[in-house]
């Protein structure tokens, strides 16, 4: 289902022509609404000759409502320019049409109304040029002229076909699976609570569904749908839709809040846009000047940052950061339009180029500006690129929602950047970064882990936490990249530590002389060997641990070193002894390998420990699961 919304100067005759194409008239559904007793509050809706049912947006012309209009504008199919034969353009029909070009509304048919008002053929000949050059060069520029009169019906049949011609040019809306309901109306009607309405996009919306009103956050969800009076199971997009929502009650829920499905929109109060500042906006837009700033419904006070110009003459672009006060849910792409706040004004508007910028960006930032011009007029793939890599890492579903591409195209896009490695999935593809960000980041890691084996060459590697806690990465980012450098071989692990692969612990000729003797006292008096401190006295602290890491002894507590066989021996003899004879004590230990009672506790407690077994009195049994 497809919608149009009417423009034009107050009194060209909106209402009436679509009364008299609808046989609803808007006025009277507008006093409905204030009495609240009808559901489609202001639309009309009209079947065309292919049976195709479209809705109609009425928005009223006159100077105060031109940010009513906006409210219901956005998200239309269609305009129907309205401009009276009688009178021609008039300063709002420059005004609206301005909205309609910043806003990239995709088509329009343009009715020059009260024909049975134009006194001869060559004042109406006259109207039509100029009305022609007053389209020339914006959206409507090719839009048909339809000469009507909705008072003798001259010219109806032909605007209707026009609505329709135009219409089945149009491409139907994208589906990004991604509902969103810019909402433009609130009431509630007696035995159905809330009801909100708006021209839904980007997704379905569903009976039943749980949803979000953003940005405040408030859940609910879905009793009823309505589009035209007609109770759906299911609103499509692009179509006028009221919404029955249970949870939420009237009073807090706004024009101008947006209605999703939870955790699909990330509000946000910063936003990166291109801006064009209208010809006669009368004078430059400085930077950090205050302006009212339209989004979807949502009217909301901001300021501009300029980025890369002083100013912005009018007629020109640039790059806009603009801090709002309110935070909006936005997507890339979306159309808005800034108002000066007094006198009231249309001065510009355009599109949003990054709806969630990572920071305030330093005004003549050309690194940030190179990056906007990219996300303005890229190819998917580098808009997608330029997506990931302002994001450092990034979930794939993310990454859709932030390119606001459909989803289909976005996911062929990822696919191609993975391939040509210009995007590495991380996590089993859950997380992604762009090759650049992450070669960045394995090279600091191979430097921190460097770094840390020229400091401590007789280590066998870094503690994982403690290079985690000098990248400063989040867990899940820093166990992502630490995989996949393992995977490449690029390091290696050794339970908690972390080494370069290439990495090789080398001792002085000296230090291997007093670790060959140390080693010699161990094989001496095996299960009574030479206690941590003593050992330390011979090799050096550095040496020992670097002996314990790279399993040349095996330390079991503060003060009992064993060598490696050994510490098997010994256990395989446990195990054995409690197998033939029910249990081991600690008297027995020690009288079977002749050692003293310090070795036979670190042993027993230790075998405890790692759960092979269990004391109980002064027995040990081998615990049920080993
Ligand atoms: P809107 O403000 O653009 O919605 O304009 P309205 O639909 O309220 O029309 C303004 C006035 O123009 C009303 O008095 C209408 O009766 C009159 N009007 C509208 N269309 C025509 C038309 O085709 N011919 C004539 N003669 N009058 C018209």
């Amino acid at each position: 289902m497809q919608v149009i919304g009417t423009a034009g100067h107050v009194d060209h005759g909106k209402s009436t022509l679509i009364t008299r194409l609808t046989g609803i008239n808007p006025d009277r559904l507008k006093q409905e609404r204030d009495r609240e007793m009808s559901i489609e509050l202001g639309f009309a809706w009209l079947q065309l000759p292919n049976g195709e049912e479209i809705g109609i947006v009425d928005v009223p012309g006159h100077r105060d409502f031109i940010e009513n209009m906006l409210a219901g504008i956005g998200g239309i199919d269609a305009a129907l320019f309205v401009v009276a034969a009688s009178e021609g353009v008039m300063p709002q029909t420059i005004e609206h049409l301005a909205i309609l070009d910043l806003l990239q509304i995709p088509a329009g048919v343009v009715a020059l109304t009260k024909i049975d008002l134009v006194p001869d053929l060559e004042w109406f000949d006259l109207v039509k040029t100029e009305l022609r050059e007053t389209l020339a060069d914006t959206v409507l520029a090719e839009a048909p002229i339809i000469p009507v009169s909705a008072r003798t019906n001259e010219g109806i049949d032909d605007l209707i076909q026009a609505i329709q011609d135009t219409l089945t040019k149009r491409p139907h809306r994208p589906d990004i699976g991604r509902p969103r309901l810019p909402i433009d109306r609130t009431f509630t009607l007696p035995g159905f609570g809330t009801i909100v309405t708006g021209t839904l996009s980007n997704g379905q919306l569903s009976v039943g569904d749980p949803i979000t009103i953003l940005p405040q956050g408030i859940n609910g969800r879905i009793r009823g749908l309505q589009t035209h009076k007609q109770s759906e199971e299911i609103a499509q997009p692009g179509s006028r839709t009221a919404v029955n929502i249970s949870g939420v009650s009237v009073d807090q829920i706004n024009r101008g809040n947006v209605l999703v499905h939870p955790d699909t929109y990330h509000p946000t109060k910063m936003l990166d846009v291109h801006c064009k500042l209208l010809p006669d906006a009368g004078s430059p837009l400085k930077h950090n000047t205050e302006v009212k700033f339209f989004l979807g419904s949502a009217e909301i006070m901001g300021r501009v940052r300029l980025l890369g110009v002083e100013e912005l003459v009018p007629g020109e672009s640039a790059f806009i950061q603009v801090m709002l006060q309110e935070p909006v849910a936005a997507l890339r792409g979306d159309r808005f339009i800034i108002r000066r706040p007094s006198p009231p004004a249309t001065i510009g508007g355009g599109q949003i180029v990054d709806p969630n910028p990572s920071r305030r960006h330093k005004r003549f930032n050309q690194q940030r500006i190179g990056e906007l011009e990219q996300l303005l007029g890229g190819t998917p793939d580098e808009i997608l690129l330029q997506a990931a890599q302002s994001a450092f890492t990034i979930s794939v579903a993310n990454l859709i929602e932030v390119s606001g591409f459909e989803h289909q195209t976005a996911k062929e896009s990822i696919h191609q950047l993975l391939g040509q490695g210009k995007l590495i999935a991380l996590k089993g593809n859950q997380l992604l970064i762009a090759a650049d960000i992450f070669s960045a980041l394995e090279s600091r890691i191979v430097a921190d882990l460097a770094a840390y084996h020229e400091k401590h060459p007789l280590y066998i590697g870094m503690p994982r936490e403690q290079l985690k806690s000098q990248t400063n990465l989040e867990i899940n980012v820093f166990d992502a990249v630490i995989k996949y450098m393992i995977e490449k071989d690029i390091i290696q692990s050794a339970g908690p530590i972390l080494k370069l692969t290439r990495h090789r612990i080398s001792y002085t000729p000296n230090q291997q002389a007093k670790i060959d003797s140390l080693l010699g006292k161990f094989d001496e008096q095996p299960y009574t060997p030479p206690s941590v401190k003593m050992s330390e006295e011979r090799v050096g602290e550095d040496v020992l641990n670097s002996l314990i890491q790279t399993g040349q002894l095996v330390k079991l507590r503060e003060d009992v070193l064993f060598k490696p066989e050994v510490y098997h021996e010994m256990k395989e003899a446990v195990i054995e002894h409690i197998r033939s004879h029910g249990s081991i004590t600690l008297a027995e230990l020690r009288d079977h390998f002749n050692t003293s009672r310090k070795y036979a506790v670190a042993l027993l407690e230790h075998l405890d420990a790692i759960g092979i077994t269990v004391r109980s009195d002064d027995k040990r049994k081998l615990r049920k699961s080993s």
